[in-house]
């Protein structure tokens, strides 16, 4: 008699593992890993928790772990692009208020 059970690649190094697997047995990693929007915008809101966040995930779930750094970026561009703006728009005040006045 024999079993018939199913198999799957793990997503990450690939080994044949049960579809029904959770967690890869070779390398540990997730294989529900979908990296969900949800991350990203917790990485936006959130971001110096979500630092912390992607290291405790990189290696179990390298999708999501991703998923919130590039939601950190996002906030950090986010926040430069304030600033940058808000300088730019003092120091043009500034110069056209030497040449008006
Ligand atoms: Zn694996």
């Amino acid at each position: 008699m024999q079993y018939s059970m199913k198999m799957k690649d793990c997503n990450k190094c690939d080994t044949k593992i049960l579809e029904t697997s959770m967690i890869c047995p070779n390398c540990g990693v997730y294989q529900a890993d979908e990296g969900h929007f949800g991350y990203w915008l917790l990485g936006v809101i959130f971001p110096f928790s979500s630092i912390l966040l992607y290291f405790s995930l990189k290696d179990i779930k390298p999708k999501t772990a991703v998923r919130a750094l590039k939601g950190v970026k996002f906030s950090i561009y986010f926040i430069i692009a304030t600033v940058s703006a808000y300088i730019l728009e003092s120091l043009l005040e500034s110069i056209f208020s030497h040449i008006f006045i």
